[in-house]
């Protein structure tokens, strides 16, 4: 009897020592992520004041979470400061974000604007809100960073949110544009950037688990997901199952765009594009390997050797 307690109390802590290691792990990547993102668009620089978008939802907490580890690391001085947004929904646990950052001991404020009572009074029953709530949350924050000082606003978007913007603009928008990790604000006055740029939506679900962050439900408004982006996150798990691999090449490509084998000609001058007399290394040959190279390796693809 005695042998088996031992035995299942030394499952137990196989089992614990297990799950801190991958625990470990996981931090350890999240933090080599963002701070490589960080680096990569020079997001964060020495003096700014971050204003770290808070939403209740795992991807914000996370940011918030990585971003102060990395602040305790990086040679540079800045400061964040966790904004939070009121929107007024129906059953807002407004006591929860005050409480985890006082616990945390992080500056903060929160900005209580009825933005729901608007959107739901301007737009009609049955029509998705999320348009005009999203535009109006943008306004207030922008307005709330001028009143804060912040020189950055830094937002929870993933790597996986930047992929489904990125097909979201190309199937129902014609355009080959998807969610910048840094960019200027609309109205020209703010810098947003996106620190989780490179970091997987699997691995902050995890993260948000293992660190038991006080999710806020983020249905509280009645709104319902965006179909069209359901249908592309279903499309990229599809993917990732059946051809390991195509999701992150299809993400390493947003980083490697050669604009003259595209066809927008504000990128690229077709109209004055004339012969130089000097060859150039990475041109059309670098496309033309991958496909002649492979009816060798498929099944029932004769290969036409030259002079056949
Ligand atoms: S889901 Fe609700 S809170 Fe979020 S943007 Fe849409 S309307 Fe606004």
């Amino acid at each position: 009897m005695s042998e088996i307690v031992l035995e299942d109390a030394a499952l137990t802590r196989r089992q614990a020592e297990k799950a801190a290691y991958e625990n470990n792990k996981l931090h350890k990547r999240l933090c080599r992520q963002v701070g490589q993102a960080i680096g990569d668009y020079n997001m964060i620089e020495d003096g700014d004041k971050v204003m770290v978008c808070l939403s209740g939802g795992k991807d914000s907490y996370a940011l918030l979470d990585i971003l102060l580890t990395l602040r305790e690391r990086a040679p540079i001085r800045f400061d964040i400061i966790a904004v939070n947004l009121d929107q007024k929904q129906p059953n807002f646990p407004a006591h929860v974000l005050p409480e985890y950052l006082t616990k945390l001991g992080v500056p903060f404020h929160i900005e209580n604007q009825d933005t729901y009572s608007i959107v739901k009074r301007v737009v009609p029953e049955g029509k998705t809100t999320c348009a005009l709530c999203s535009r109006l949350r943008r306004g207030i924050l922008y307005r709330v960073a001028d009143e804060l000082g912040a020189t950055k606003i830094a937002l929870g978007h993933h790597r996986d949110d930047i992929m489904e913007t990125f097909f979201l603009n190309m199937f129902f928008g014609s355009k080959l544009k998807g969610m910048p990790p840094k960019l200027q604000s609309d109205d020209g006055k703010h810098i947003v950037i996106r620190p989780l740029a490179y970091v997987k939506e699997a691995d902050t679900e995890r993260y948000a688990e293992l660190r038991q962050f006080p999710i806020i439900p983020c249905d509280l408004c009645g709104s319902q997901e965006n179909l069209q982006r359901k249908q592309i996150k279903a499309m990229l798990r599809d993917w990732e199952k059946k051809f390991p691999g195509r999701v992150d090449n299809i993400f390493s490509s947003l980083s490697t765009v050669v604009p003259s084998h595209l066809m927008d000609a504000n990128l690229f001058d077709f109209a004055g594009l004339q012969v130089t007399g000097e060859a150039t290394p990475d041109g059309d040959i670098a496309f033309d390997e991958d496909p002649c190279a492979t009816p060798a390796a498929m099944p029932g693809v004769i290969s036409i050797q030259p002079g056949d």
